[in-house]
């Protein structure tokens, strides 16, 4: 286990997921976990077995302040509130979550067919999956906001950084100089900002903005909740700045060819994953919501239009 002054670091593995691994922080001296990791028997045992290296264990924890809500994060809470008495936190927005499960599946539904598809089946596995997400967003948590200090001795501080989600904070330590990034900054993966059809916002817009927030700390180390810990934070924040400008470039290219649906688009993109007519269907539905919160973001700046045809998004240049 990795320990930078009175902070452990902790690997919870992660089932079926190619990330492997959530790290989440016990800060010793708070008796606080900082993340949690998600749902299954090995992550359980790891979490325990890990408190107890570490010369703790779950009872003892007082608090559990959560990045964000994605499982991979929360999963462990009920886990937590079965053997501890700590107090879970997270930031005020996590209250708006109310999609019950049917209406998720309706809403995919529709956002398959305004993003251009003519037909789909709806796999079996991703009802499964919808269901342990809404299950897992109906905790009840105690709100932080944007300022607010963890500690009576003002060290930890949240800093509400939202684009990859709504609700996501980083701690920024104070005293160490060390920064909890949660999804918001991770050393080489671009975090995946999407959009929804049902949502006005504009995630891109905000998690630009949420990088600037951050940019300028005092920062020696950043400890994120995957891949591993790193140093120049300013460095990998112009990075990500660099790959945001130029996806949105190459989706100015695609529509400036003619007027295009958000499938359309996406299938013209280049992809890491795999290409698009591989992408199975839940990749290929989180693709395209990415690629839709980079269209508003382009909307909204004025550089692209939006109209609606038989219930269908196109866009123009
Ligand atoms: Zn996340
Ligand atoms: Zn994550």
């Amino acid at each position: 286990m990795k320990q930078f002054g009175d902070i452990c670091q902790f690997k919870i593995p992660l089932i079926r997921n190619p990330l492997k691994y959530t790290l989440t922080y016990f800060i010793k001296s708070q008796n606080t976990l900082i993340d949690l990791g998600g749902e299954s028997e090995e992550a359980k045992d790891a979490l325990k077995r890990q408190l107890l290296a570490a010369d703790s264990s779950l009872s003892k924890i007082e608090k559990v302040v959560l990045t964000h809500l994605h499982r991979d994060h929360s999963g462990l809470t009920n886990y937590l509130k079965e053997n501890s008495n700590a107090t879970i936190y997270t930031h005020y927005v996590s209250r708006n979550y109310s999609i019950e499960n049917n209406d998720l599946k309706e809403l995919i539904l529709k956002e398959f067919y305004m993003f251009g598809e003519n037909s789909i089946i709806f796999p079996k596995i991703i009802l499964h999956q919808i269901q342990n997400k809404s299950s897992s967003r109906s905790e009840a948590y105690v709100s932080l906001n944007d300022n607010d200090y963890l500690d009576s001795d003002k060290r930890f501080q949240v800093i509400w950084t939202p684009g990859h989600a709504p609700e996501h904070i980083c701690i920024y330590d104070n005293q160490l100089k060390i920064l909890f990034s949660g999804d918001h900054v991770l050393p080489r993966i671009t975090p995946h900002i999407s959009l929804h059809i049902n949502e006005k916002t504009n995630p891109l817009k905000d998690y630009i903005e949420s990088l600037e927030k951050i940019k300028k700390l005092d920062i020696k180390l950043v400890l994120p909740a995957h891949e591993s810990e790193f140093k120049d934070l300013e460095k990998r924040v112009e990075g990500i700045e660099k790959h945001h400008l130029s996806r949105l470039e190459e989706i100015k290219d695609t529509v400036r060819k003619g007027e295009k649906t958000v499938h359309q688009i996406s299938s013209e993109l280049s992809w890491k994953s795999s290409p698009w007519g591989f992408m199975p269907f839940w990749i290929k539905h989180m693709a395209a919501c990415e690629t839709y919160a980079h269209l508003i973001y382009l909307r909204n700046r004025g550089d692209i239009y939006e109209s609606i045809k038989n219930g269908r998004l196109y866009y123009k240049i």
